[in-house]
């Protein structure tokens, strides 16, 4: 399969082609069509594999969409939830370069920093969040962030969030979504408690494993 066979639109090809990739990976060409469609997905993947663009590009996309369909002030869309700044900055960097080719904007927040910063890039609007949870529960609860717009949620690297206790403020984070909205939970292995989770927020997800 080739990055043309996805229904994607120009803008993000164009950006694709910048990285010089011509090729989907295995999770992307499996990925990325249900998410097309609006699917839950339940990813088995490890970091390297390519997971990020596979829920990257398809968030894009259907922002991208809705914005030209109708414009209006920036809010919050999309939220990923991951459980390191390494991690979170590299997520929220390739946000920005898939959508390099569009009139989006994307905020990285992590803990172990002032939160000043942070919370002043909030108010100036944004599209996409990626963050780490106790920093985002802290500002959920000083609200500098509101979730009630959010359409796509990312938890990526769940079991790592398992491993580092962070399961507890993720739950709490969750019930301040809404309903409505399309899941991507991605996790390397699926311990009896991560496919618990999965199995409470996920909805007839399509399941992808490599
Ligand atoms: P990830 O698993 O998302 O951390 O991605 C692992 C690495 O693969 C990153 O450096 C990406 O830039 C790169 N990558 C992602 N998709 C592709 C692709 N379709 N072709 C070649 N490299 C890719």
């Amino acid at each position: 399969m080739l990055f043309e066979d996805l229904k994607l639109m120009e803008p993000i090809k164009k950006a694709i082609k910048t990285k010089g990739y011509t090729k989907p990976t295995a999770i992307q060409s499996k990925a990325i069509p249900p998410l097309l469609m609006g699917k839950d997905l339940l990813g088995c993947a490890q970091t390297g594999t390519g997971k990020t663009a596979a829920f990257a590009i398809p968030i894009l996309q259907g922002i991208a969409l809705q914005q030209k369909a109708s414009p209006g002030r920036r809010q919050i869309q999309a939220l990923v939830v991951a459980p390191t700044r390494e991690l979170a900055i590299q997520i929220s960097d390739s946000f920005k370069e898939y959508g390099k080719y569009l009139n989006l904007k994307t905020l990285v927040i992590y803990g172990g920093v002032s939160q000043h910063p942070q919370t002043k890039d909030l108010t100036k609007g944004i599209d996409i969040l990626v963050a780490t949870p106790g920093r985002l529960l802290d500002l959920i609860t000083q609200r500098y962030v509101s979730l009630k717009s959010v359409k796509y949620f990312v938890l990526d690297e769940a079991d790592m969030m398992l491993d580092m206790g962070m399961l507890l403020d993720v739950r709490k984070i969750i019930t301040h979504l809404p309903q409505e909205k399309q899941t991507m939970f991605f996790s390397a292995t699926m311990p009896a408690e991560i496919e618990k989770l999965a199995n409470s927020i996920l909805k007839d997800p399509a399941k992808v494993v490599v």
